[in-house]
């Protein structure tokens, strides 16, 4: 079994930015900008955009972090997300979610200029990626066809299970697997928890992906002999043994299932790395996008 090393693989994308920060300063232009807007005091959510402002230190981005009490208004948060979309000095903002039950999600994320959504999540940006036009991939759903595209994972012809389908993770990288364009050209299902038969259907699977927060879920039973799976899940679990007393589980019963998978993708160290990798390369894209 091959692991699919998204720690290692997300390093060497941020060497490539670092050399594309370096070239930019040397010809005297912009260094791109990404600011963050994070509510609440929620450890995940924390922990996420902190690593997502080192990933910036560390290539040589500029970074601003912006954070509220869980308890602001929406008009406070909508009034932000306008100043950001006119801010010149800022190239890509994300508001990381989730967001407090008393703000509407959809509504912020539409109130973002698509032209700086480097989480990819406007409703424009999804609908490019629908019809092959320019602008932003969501992250996650990026980091993993970076993944596939970087291991060299034959995916034309394949059959590739996606397990969930939310608005992040599984519906766009259904779409995006499912595409003319190389890594693609994949006979996609699009499975949830509706789905019947589903470990029938995973067996079917040359490309199992796994994006549904169930610690362990994905069993050696559901996977064919020397398929390719890849664990998107990301759930803290209780761990006495660790200092923390958590540590991160995927959606996938790695021990049992690496015994039969032909590469197979850690958590954490897998996906994980490479949605902030995503994250990044979209931050550059930004300015070209804009021709800055
Ligand atoms: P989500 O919005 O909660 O969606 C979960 C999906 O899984 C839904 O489509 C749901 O089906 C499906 N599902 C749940 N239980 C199922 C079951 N027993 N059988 C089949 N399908 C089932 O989750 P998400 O935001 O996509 O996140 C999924 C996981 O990925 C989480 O662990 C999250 O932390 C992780 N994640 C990781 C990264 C990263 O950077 N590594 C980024 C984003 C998310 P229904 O639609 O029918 O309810």
């Amino acid at each position: 079994m091959i692991l699919i090393d998204g720690k290692r693989i997300s390093q060497e994308i941020k060497e490539e930015l670092k050399g594309a920060v370096l070239q930019r300063k040397a010809e005297g232009r912009k260094i791109p900008h990404l600011a963050a807007v994070l509510v609440g005091n929620d450890g995940a959510s924390m922990t996420y955009v902190s690593n997502k402002v080192k990933a910036c230190e560390e290539i040589g981005f500029e970074s601003t972090l912006i954070r509220y009490d869980d308890s602001v208004p929406e008009e406070i948060l909508l009034a932000k997300v306008q100043a950001l979309n006119e801010d010149r000095s800022i190239d890509g903002f994300i508001v990381q979610l989730p967001l407090p039950k008393h703000i509407d999600e959809l509504k912020i994320t539409q109130a973002i200029d698509p032209l700086k959504d480097v989480d990819g999540f406007h409703p424009r940006n999804l609908g490019n990626m629908v019809v092959n036009l320019p602008g932003f991939l969501p992250a996650t759903p990026a980091g993993v066809l970076e993944l596939i595209q970087r291991m060299d994972i034959a995916t034309e012809g394949k059959n590739c299970v996606i397990i969930g389908r939310s608005n992040i993770v599984g519906m766009p990288l259904s779409i995006m697997l499912g595409r003319n364009t190389k890594p693609g050209n994949c006979t996609v299902t699009l499975a949830h928890s509706k789905t019947e038969n589903l470990a029938e259907v995973c067996r079917n699977a040359d490309i199992l992906i796994a994006a549904i927060g169930q610690p362990g879920f994905v069993t050696q039973d559901m996977v064919k002999e020397g398929a390719v799976v890849i664990d998107v899940g990301t759930t803290r679990v209780e761990d006495p043994s660790r200092m923390k007393g958590w540590r991160l589980a995927g959606d996938v019963a790695f021990d049992e299932v690496s015994k039969k998978a032909s590469m197979l993708s850690p958590v954490p160290g897998g996906v994980g790395p490479m949605t902030i990798a995503s994250l990044m390369l979209n931050t550059l894209k930004a300015m070209d996008l804009k021709g800055k």
